[in-house]
């Protein structure tokens, strides 16, 4: 195949491309993209040979590094046998496979996967799931959705009229359906931030739950890290007692472990350090080892349960990708490499690489609020002299300034407004980690003086 030259990718794309959550008249004027020819490890490599540090995990879904050679040579022995079939009265082994390794990861209580194909959707299927349960049992009227002010669900309708986020709200108007707004535990997203904020908002959680858990179908949380709100984070302490109230009030809980799960946070999925299990889980992103677009809703025996029978009880929901054979086997493969590679066990010096690395930025005037939860780190950028911080053009906020300075330096770091953060997958590199927080220390210093 005849290659185009960097300057062709970029006019064509430039020209027939819609980006992603980009300001487009901007991108097409103003910004020279990334273009990747390859990637490996930690690392993605422009087609002009640049080596960049994927600070973010490619928005987060990578999580045993680029081009794990295990996970390429899973995906080459499965297309040789089937790429796709549908799951829709047929089944196949690496379907199998993934179900039975899987669900016992997840918890003793989960009995029961679905797939779909990313993160919207398993949010999406949990929250038909949640609302047809109590249908399904004969309580009709507990049909609303709980969450957290700043979550972020995904894309889809439904997904984003569970999130907390006012950008969608306001956005889509009326095209989301309401949903009941709890303040966020995450101390990060106050000023004040003070560790008690976390046992007011429970103190709220609980008043509403005793006012309204008769209308209430599920409570959806990000487990630990509001990851889209700006990485804020907040302790496991909530979650537990989040979810005993809402069980104690017969209220479904829905756990998105779409960004946290699989092992980003220290345990396999971010609820364990609560010590909770979720009547469903959200997986994504890792879940393919970041390979391929797959995703599952787990459900345990209970929420099953009312979906075995006839069908006036069936889940009426599948999507045409519904178990991709591939995604199964790079999902299975994933596991094996967590499992086999010892990679959860293993994450303790990377953490303390990490925290190293945020320790001697923090020394930065600029920096506010750095934290850590596992893999994740983040901090807040704001101007020490500055006493209105909001900003009106993107690519001038300190955030973007900040990218800017990266990347010339070898690193990608994608900000959320001003809150820059890594995220590392479970195998990093503890030189490259280094790495990542000298560029950034080096950054900070050339966007905002010393
Ligand atoms: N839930 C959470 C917690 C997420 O962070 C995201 C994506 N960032 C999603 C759901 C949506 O996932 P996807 O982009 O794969 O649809």
């Amino acid at each position: 195949m005849k290659s185009l030259t960097r300057g062709r990718i970029v006019a064509i794309d430039k020209a027939r491309i819609w980006h992603p959550y980009t300001p487009m008249r901007r991108y097409i004027e103003e910004v020279d993209p990334v273009v990747v020819d390859r990637a490996e490890g930690m690392y993605l490599y422009d087609v002009d040979g640049t080596r960049l540090i994927d600070g973010n995990a490619s928005w987060w879904v990578n999580i045993v590094g680029h081009n794990h050679p295990r996970l390429e040579a899973a995906l080459i022995l499965q297309a040789h046998r089937v790429m796709h079939c549908s799951l829709a009265g047929m089944t196949h082994e690496p379907a199998a496979l993934l179900a039975e390794k899987l669900l016992p990861k997840c918890g003793a209580s989960f009995s029961r996967l679905f797939f779909s194909d990313d993160g919207s959707t398993a949010v999406e299927v949990a929250i038909r799931m949640a609302y047809q349960f109590w249908k399904n049992v004969g309580r009709p009227e507990k049909r609303r959705f709980v969450t957290l002010e700043g979550a972020f669900h995904g894309e889809t309708i439904g997904a984003a009229s569970v999130s907390g986020s006012p950008v969608f709200h306001e956005a889509l108007g009326d095209l989301l359906f309401d949903r009941i707004l709890l303040p966020t535990p995450a101390a990060g997203a106050h000023s004040e931030g003070g560790a008690p904020w976390h046992e007011a908002a429970f103190a709220e959680a609980q008043r509403m739950l005793d006012e309204r858990a008769g209308e209430i179908a599920a409570i959806i949380v990000e487990p630990l890290i509001q990851g889209a709100a700006g990485m804020l984070m907040y302790p496991a302490s909530y979650l537990s007692r989040l979810v005993k109230a809402a069980r104690d009030r017969d209220v479904l809980v829905i756990c998105d472990e779409v960004f946290v799960g699989y092992g980003r946070t220290g345990t396999f999925l971010a609820e364990h350090a609560a010590g909770v299990e979720a009547d469903l889980v959200c997986l994504a992103k890792g879940f393919s080892g970041g390979a391929l677009p797959m995703a599952a809703t787990v459900a345990n025996e209970r929420v099953f349960e009312a979906f075995r029978g006839g069908p006036e009880v069936t889940l009426w929901y599948g999507h045409s990708f519904t178990g991709n054979p591939l995604g199964c086997a790079v999902a299975l493969e994933t596991l094996r490499i967590i499992e086999e590679e010892m990679l959860l066990e293993r994450q303790a010096p990377i953490a303390a690489a990490l925290q190293r690395g945020l320790d001697a930025v923090s020394r930065h005037p600029w920096v506010r609020d750095p934290r850590r939860t596992g893999l994740v780190g983040a901090f807040t950028l704001a101007d020490p002299t500055a006493k209105d911080e909001r900003k009106a053009d993107y690519l001038a906020e300190p955030g973007w300034r900040l990218y800017a300075e990266a990347r010339k330096r070898g690193a990608l770091l994608r900000p959320l407004g001003n809150v820059v953060y890594t995220v590392l997958p479970l195998n990093a590199e503890i030189a490259v980690v280094e790495e990542l927080y000298g560029i950034i220390g080096e950054s900070l210093e050339a966007a905002f003086g010393t």
